[in-house]
């Protein structure tokens, strides 16, 4: 398998982004105490990296790659999902393979730069799908394990209080804009506060999920925050020019 060639030092194992709900975490721990755990786990798995592990949870636990879910193979073997991808990437039946690990005998007569183009093209493709994956129920359900989990980022605002993010594109159109971290409190949005996370293209989380995951997810609409931080010169307030 030629998923663990390209770029050997960004596989992460880690557990914190697995995504899959896997962990029975208790909700809302902090993730100060997952990521030591994450460390202890790492030079076990690291041994074996690659074979056992499918290309889809392989590459959601890239560094940078915390925000992605686990999009089902059910979904992606379901042509009806992937509708109209096909002409928008290219080697795109080549990229499907590599995503869903089926074998094939590409690998020896391409060339290495070809390869690594399937490969990039495989990362594209899973980005549209898991677009469209987490507007589902399934792919919702995810992303709630996620946000409960904080893999999202909180709201860097005092007032917003840690409120947990959801990731939103600004565009629907690949390569338009990077993602971004949207606060339902203060319903503005951020700057992931990694600079890997801040490479993603926002095409691959779109501009309606968090918006349809608040909908779904009523309950989880925070209150809007009440107070708002005032400018002060001396204790008095400033007059607006
Ligand atoms: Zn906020």
């Amino acid at each position: 398998m030629y998923k663990s060639s390209p770029s050997t030092s960004a596989v992460m194992p880690s557990t914190s982004a697995g995504g899959s709900g896997a962990k029975s975490q208790p909700q809302f721990e902090t993730t100060n105490k997952e990521e030591s755990e994450t460390d202890s786990e790492e030079s076990d798995v690291s041994g074996s990296e690659g074979d056992d592990t499918s290309w889809i949870s392989w590459f959601c636990n890239l560094r940078g790659n915390e925000f992605f879910c686990e999009v089902d193979d059910e979904y992606i073997q379901d042509d009806f999902n992937l509708c109209g991808l096909s002409s928008q990437v290219p080697y795109y039946d080549y990229a499907l393979d590599l995503i869903l690990d089926v074998e094939s005998s590409h690998g020896d007569m391409f060339t290495e730069e070809q390869n690594e183009l399937v490969e990039s093209a495989a990362e594209m493709v899973y980005g549209l799908i898991h677009s469209r994956f987490i507007l589902s129920s399934k792919g919702m359900a995810a992303m709630l394990e996620k946000y409960k989990n904080y893999d999202f980022g909180r709201c860097p605002k005092v007032y917003c209080s840690g409120q947990p993010c959801l990731p939103v594109g600004q565009s629907d159109i690949p390569r338009s804009s990077t993602v971004k971290i949207y606060c339902p409190k203060c319903e503005d949005i951020y700057y992931p506060r990694s600079k890997y996370q801040g490479n993603i293209d926002g095409a691959y989380f779109g501009t309606t999920f968090p918006h349809l995951f608040l909908m779904t997810y009523g309950n989880l609409k925070p209150q809007k925050a009440t107070q708002s931080y005032v400018p002060r010169v001396f204790g008095f307030k400033l007059h607006k020019p």
